[in-house]
């Protein structure tokens, strides 16, 4: 038996369409702006992409890079700007910044309802809160994808490996407000084959090649990979492996592939964000 596979881009492209729809219905165009600092090669390549893929859906997009030397004070300046500027709908720092500036002033500066990453303390809490406004990009493309494929969350018993804020944790949060039973595992977990393997969804979001193996999986499981590592192959390439073992596919129900699973996932709500940043602002200004 081989595990149905969730492929990231037709759910990426139903994300996109829904979208680019309710941009279509606001008096103008959507605009993210994406902001970096430095110039590591892999951030400019990710960057690259989303104003790409903001183009195809017709938002718009705007990148300011500033060079690696940039004080916290010049791009907490620039923050400012953006934020007062009305023709600003999303706002995204690209991380990892240099070490000069820290994350978190750039993040808690942001206006919340411009946070396209979903970051801020005030998105974080009214998510935790369950009034979920604007959410990480990696979750909330991970419940799309769920839904896209029919995958039942409500009363499932799901485990999470990973509690980053990037993913884990506020997954955890997306998948609890959907009704599922959560548990989150982490490096400090025992016996972590024991709790992986009473998951009927189980996501492996720890950044460790093929750190989830079969004997680690319930029978049937739908199995989300969010990992992406770069290893050398055999042939001396490098190339992208997830979390979750090749060999998973034998066991599980349904399984995310890496590459072409969640990634395509993350930079399609990246854009839905932009869009909903748009409708709050709007929504705002119409009625204040
Ligand atoms: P972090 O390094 O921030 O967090 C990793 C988490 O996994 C930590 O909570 C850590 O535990 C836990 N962990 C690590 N190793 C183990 C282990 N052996 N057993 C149990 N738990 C473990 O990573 P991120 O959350 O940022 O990213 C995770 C992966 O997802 C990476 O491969 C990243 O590249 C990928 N990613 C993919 C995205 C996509 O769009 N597909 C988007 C974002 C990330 P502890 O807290 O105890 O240290």
């Amino acid at each position: 038996m081989s595990a149905r596979v969730l492929a990231g881009p037709p759910a990426a492209a139903a994300l996109l369409a829904d979208a680019a729809a309710r941009a279509g219905r606001l008096p103008t165009s959507p605009h993210l702006v994406i902001v970096c600092v430095g110039d590591d090669p892999a951030s400019r390549s990710y960057v690259r992409g989303k104003s790409r893929k903001a183009g195809e859906v017709g938002l718009r997009s705007t990148v300011h890079a500033l060079p690696e030397s940039a004080t916290q004070a010049e791009l907490l300046a620039l923050i400012d700007t953006l934020n007062r500027d009305d023709d600003v709908s999303g706002i995204l720092v690209q991380l990892p910044l240099p070490a000069q500036i820290a994350e978190a002033a750039v993040l808690h500066a942001i206006d919340p309802r411009k946070d396209v990453d979903g970051f801020h303390p005030l998105n974080v809490g009214e998510l935790w809160a369950g009034r979920p406004a604007l959410t990480p990009c990696t979750p909330a493309g991970i419940m799309y994808l769920l839904e896209h494929y029919g995958v039942a969350v409500a009363g499932a018993r799901a485990v999470i490996v990973g509690r980053s804020h990037l993913v884990g944790r506020p997954l955890a949060a997306l998948l609890l407000l959907g009704d599922a039973t959560v548990t989150v595992c982490h490096s400090r977990t025992r016996d972590l084959g024991r709790v992986t393997r009473e998951a009927e969804l189980l996501v492996a979001a720890a950044g460790s090649p093929g750190l989830v193996t079969p004997e680690m999986v319930r029978p049937g499981a739908t199995v989300i990979d969010v990992g992406i590592n770069r290893v050398l192959g055999a042939d001396g390439k490098g190339h992208l492996v997830g979390d979750v073992h090749p060999d998973v596919a034998g066991v599980a129900g349904a399984l995310t592939p890496v590459p072409g699973g969640v990634g395509p996932m993350t930079v399609a709500q990246l854009l839905a964000n932009t869009v909903r940043a748009a409708e709050l602002q709007h929504a705002t200004r119409a009625h204040p």
